[in-house]
């Protein structure tokens, strides 16, 4: 395996918690991000000795939403990683924004830092249907912060949206899709929503106040993505990701390819040596944990020869690229097809995945079914 890993940075703040979100996020406590930056640098000289010699090839400061927190604050962040650890001299570096909590100077600071890739959150281009998922901003807010980006230097941006929002038409979300297109960023991320347990949202369903938008509806605007984005010049490179060629984002593709990483903050996870670890996810237990010197341990689990198998092939095959015979190979000292040659003949006879010289990989056709493909790689 590469001696490279990814650096996972967790900024837990929100201006307002949005209806669907489950992600450990806080609203109404941005005075705690100085003692929380503390905790972060912190954190870093505890895992300093684990990380080792291993160079960054990649760091994301995602959230939450890091762009509503002090830009001095990210700089002490990435200031400490530098001084802590060998970054790649070409390090991918991105950052989580969200429209109309950015302005010209903050992102020519984000551009000083050395911040190099922009990901901003517009979900939908519909003011109505922004509000009706709770978000704060406006689609004219995203153009300006789009526009303000672009100018301050940013050359590889991606745009995060959703599908599948209760009461969104087919219509509103091909709109959706032309407009971020005709802006041209290098890259866009479509997720399908999830209402997960605990939101807002899910109450308000379970209350019969929003009906979930209908399977097969859902269905089509996800094909409808892969084809309209496809005729763009986007390559699906994973399920939910499409790039321009050369723009495909380098720390998510790192964790679909099993790589390591390592997460700072609160609920932030991390994989190396065989072991994957969570942190607490509680704001105030992970500060004032790591203030009186303990590790912020949620849990940690070693990950055996068989579960990492399986998780090469459950996290590769969400990939364009499938996984690689000669790579599988020299990881595990077994070829792919011994061992799950059963999976993949029955797989392929069904049309849904292609075995070719180099790789294995989910047809266009499996990527729509897709849960039930990994399904056969169980161990
Ligand atoms: S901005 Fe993102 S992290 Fe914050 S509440 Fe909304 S979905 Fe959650």
């Amino acid at each position: 395996m590469s001696n490279s890993i990814g650096l996972y940075v967790h900024i837990p703040f929100c201006a307002k918690k949005c209806l669907y979100c489950d992600f450990t996020s806080y609203a109404g406590v941005l005075a705690k991000q100085y003692v929380y930056k503390d905790a972060i640098i912190k954190e870093m000289g505890m895992r300093a000795n684990m990380i080792g010699d291993k160079r960054i090839s990649t760091i994301f400061i995602g959230g939450g939403t890091p762009s509503i927190i002090d830009t001095a604050v990210i700089n002490a962040i990435i200031d400490e990683v530098r001084k802590n650890f060998h970054v790649e001299q070409d390090a991918e570096v991105t950052i989580e924004i969200n429209p109309g909590t950015v302005n010209a100077k903050s992102l020519t600071d984000y551009r000083a830092m050395g911040i190099n890739r922009l990901s901003i959150g517009l979900q939908a281009w519909q003011d109505e249907l922004l509000k009706a998922i709770g978000r704060i901003h406006t689609s004219a807010e995203f153009v300006d912060s789009y526009n303000e980006a672009r100018k301050a230097g940013f050359d590889n941006i991606n745009v995060d949206l959703m599908f599948g929002l209760p009461q969104q038409t087919i219509g509103q979300w091909i709109h959706t899709l032309q407009a971020v297109v005709s802006l041209g960023p290098e890259h866009i991320s479509c997720y399908d929503l999830q209402i997960e347990e605990g939101t807002r949202m899910y109450k308000m369903v379970a209350d019969g106040d929003i009906k979930p938008l209908d399977e097969d509806a859902d269905r089509l605007m996800y094909k409808t993505a892969v084809e309209l984005l496809g005729n763009e010049g986007y390559e699906r490179y994973e399920v939910s990701n499409f790039a321009k060629p050369g723009f495909r984002c380098r720390h998510n593709l790192n964790y679909w390819y099993n790589g390591h990483y390592v997460g700072l903050g609160c609920a932030a996870h991390s994989y190396l040596n065989h072991i994957r670890w969570a942190n607490m996810s509680g704001l105030q237990s992970y500060i004032d944990t790591v203030s009186d010197d303990n590790i912020p341990m949620d849990f940690e689990e070693y990950i055996d020869h068989d579960t990492e198998m399986f998780e090469t092939m459950m996290l590769g095959l969400r990939t364009s690229e499938g996984v690689n015979k000669k790579l599988f190979e020299e990881r595990f000292g077994i070829q792919l097809y011994q061992r799950y040659g059963h999976a993949i003949d029955k797989l392929s006879a069904m049309g849904l995945m292609c075995d070719d010289e180099s790789a294995v990989k989910v047809s266009d056709k499996g990527m729509d079914v897709l849960n039930s493909v990994l399904v056969e790689f169980l161990p």
